[in-house]
């Protein structure tokens, strides 16, 4: 690559070690010309889907998106930020893992389901009651009485567990979601 400080196009590598648990690249090169010295990384790059929205336009994959959708669902739980991370991750892998060019936003938002049952109920009932619109009341009880009988989780308190309302489940369609459930209140 070329020299940044003298566009010069002969560099040399001086050093090259792996980084990022491997994932990374580093090297250290230095200018013939100029001599200065500058680091380079270099990773892989796996392109991610584009997104798929309810009404078919299609937008680039939005990450801080799908990490305030769990931010939302999470808050005030008692969840830590690796644990979202790991699943933001694991969320990412398995679209590039799809080897899919779009996925609709559907897709997302069931992954993020199921990343949020595994962290934990609240939130995922939270995002659920929002994201799947639960039709009734009774649905809606359904869900909670199969999630607490679940092992190895703590109970709902009762307190926890958000009531399907109109304004909850969103004016027009809440499943235009990829982790976003909130913005579709104000349209
Ligand atoms: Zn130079």
């Amino acid at each position: 690559m070329h020299c940044p400080f003298c566009s010069q196009t002969e560099t040399r590598v001086i050093d090259s070690r792996l980084v990022a648990n491997g994932g990374q690249v580093r090297r250290r090169r230095e200018c013939a010309s100029c001599h200065e010295r500058f680091t380079t990384f270099e990773a892989a790059e796996l392109l991610m889907p584009k997104i798929i929205k309810q009404d078919g336009k299609r937008e680039p994959f939005d990450e801080d998106k799908l990490r305030n959708g769990f931010a939302r669902a999470l808050e005030k739980r008692p969840v830590s930020v690796e644990s979202i991370e790991s699943a933001l991750n694991s969320v990412r892998h398995y679209l590039q893992a799809l080897g899919e060019r779009e996925v609709t936003s559907m897709v997302i938002g069931e992954r993020v389901m199921e990343e949020l049952q595994l962290l934990d109920h609240v939130a995922y009932v939270r995002f659920a009651s929002v994201y799947r619109s639960f039709q009734d009341i009774s649905e809606f009880q359904q869900e909670i009485a199969r999630l607490q009988g679940e092992p190895n989780k703590a109970p709902l308190a009762q307190s926890d567990v958000p009531v399907p309302t109109a304004s909850m489940a969103g004016a027009d369609d809440p499943r235009d979601a990829d982790g976003d459930t909130t913005k579709n209140r104000a349209s």
